[in-house]
């Protein structure tokens, strides 16, 4: 759909920049780096704290040990022309009257604002999770988790108390939506091999998945979560479900009925909320801190600055739900802004955001997985070969963008 809306930087001057080098702002920067070869007054500039984009959804198997970090890091400057200036910095704050950032390399102006900031692990202000528990949101993370993992393991082969070799060789997951499911079922897949090179017996290990809900994989259909759930059990993967983490302590989790899950490792994969330094500024924020936007993308009541990715709050008129933290709906709202900004550009209308749902895919271990695409559930080695091929033609599509591919129409 569109809409006739006032284009105040047609034919003018400008400057755009772009907070944030994940799969929003990097969409947004290659789409927009095409169109402004005609453009030479208008400045586009990248700011992220890394010099390289992060493959997020590729961190359960840096966790798990089968892919080495550097693999899922892809260098900023192979995937930039020399039309992008990059600035490497933190972000530390926004002064919105004057239209600036303010980073640790001074102050940034903008005549339109991107803000694709992404999304902080979120623990719900449970006591002691943050300093008990590992998250899983960069590479540098994952390869935490798998260093935490592998310490473990050698600490409880060095073990002579059965009980406490138990309890060392136990990882137990918070949060029983995608992460937490990729990540179980990629350990307890690998932990077993693992295990007998530690000199280990392979049912030593554990993965214990701890999900507040009734349901691992919530919101997703019946015949997914049930395909999911007998793979994760067929990989020995303990699911319990309506276990609510109370606080995280030296001993373990402590759940709100009283009982405790031990073990040596603990990681929290139980949802995300926007950064502090948004939560912190004067923009509109709803649920979990995310910034309200238009149907255009852009924040409520400031026409320069559009929101895509999960800092944007936006909600699916289908269904009335706010449309979940993901790279799918990253990348449409990240073509929409870049579109947005080439109809100002060239006085055009705006468009606004609609989302084309292409599926879910969820990997269940090393070699399988399931898949819920166009109302068809699929599981096992084709749903996994499915999550490869994602992955695979999303490096694939950034290296396309990177000849420029100019946007259409
Ligand atoms: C382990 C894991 C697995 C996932 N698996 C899937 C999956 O299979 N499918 C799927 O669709 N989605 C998946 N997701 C979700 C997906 O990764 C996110 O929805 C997606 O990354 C959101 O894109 P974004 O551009 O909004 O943010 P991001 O990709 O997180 O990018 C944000 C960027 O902003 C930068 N940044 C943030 N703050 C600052 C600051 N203050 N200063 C400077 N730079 C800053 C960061 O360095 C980063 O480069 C997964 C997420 C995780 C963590």
């Amino acid at each position: 759909m569109t809409n006739a809306v006032n284009a105040s930087m047609a034919g003018s001057s400008g400057q755009i920049v772009v907070a944030g080098a994940g799969y929003a702002g990097l969409h947004v920067t290659l789409r927009l780096a095409a169109k402004l070869r005609k453009h030479s007054e208008t400045t586009l500039t990248l700011i992220d704290r890394h010099d390289y984009h992060q493959a997020l959804t590729e961190l359960p198997r840096v966790a798990g040990g089968t892919r080495a970090a550097d693999a899922v890091r892809i260098p900023l400057q192979d995937l930039l022309t020399d039309r992008v200036r990059f600035v490497q910095s933190d972000i530390n704050g926004f002064d919105l009257p004057g239209r600036r950032l303010l980073t640790g390399a001074g102050p940034i102006g903008w005549t339109r604002l991107v803000l694709a900031l992404g999304s902080r692990p979120n623990d719900f202000a449970i006591p002691g999770l943050a300093e008990r528990a590992l998250s899983l949101y960069s590479a540098s993370d994952a390869e935490r988790v798998w260093a935490a993992v592998s310490e473990a393991l050698t600490a409880a082969a060095a073990a002579t108390d059965p009980e406490r070799q138990r309890r060392l060789a136990t990882v137990v997951v918070g949060g029983g939506g995608a992460t937490g499911v990729e990540l179980a079922g990629e350990l307890a897949e690998i932990l077993p091999k693992v295990a007998s090179g530690h000199g280990l017996a392979p049912d030593r290990p554990t993965v214990v998945l701890v999900e507040a809900g009734p349901t691992i994989l919530a919101g997703s259909s019946p015949q997914l979560i049930g395909k999911a759930a007998k793979t994760l059990a067929d990989l020995g993967v303990a699911v319990r479900i309506n276990a609510t983490i109370a606080a995280a302590t030296e001993e373990g989790f402590r759940l709100t009925d009283g009982q405790l899950v031990e073990g040596g490792v603990f990681v929290w994969a139980g949802g995300v909320k926007a950064p502090e330094l948004v939560a912190d500024s004067d923009l509109p924020t709803g649920h979990n801190g995310r910034v309200k936007v238009d149907r255009y993308l852009r924040v409520l009541d400031r026409q320069d600055i559009y929101v895509a990715g999960d800092l944007a709050s936006v909600t699916d008129p289908r269904t009335g739900h706010v449309l979940p933290p993901l790279a799918q709906v990253a990348l449409e709202e990240g073509e929409t802004v870049a579109r947005n900004l080439d109809a100002e550009l060239k006085g055009r209308p705006l468009e606004a955001f609609t989302f084309h749902d292409k599926g879910f895919v969820v990997s269940v271990g090393t070699r399988r997985g399931v898949a819920d695409i166009a109302g068809v559930t699929t599981g096992g080695h084709v749903a996994h070969l499915l999550k490869d091929a994602i992955e695979w033609e999303y490096r694939q599509s950034v290296k396309h963008l990177r000849g420029w591919d100019p946007i259409p129409g």
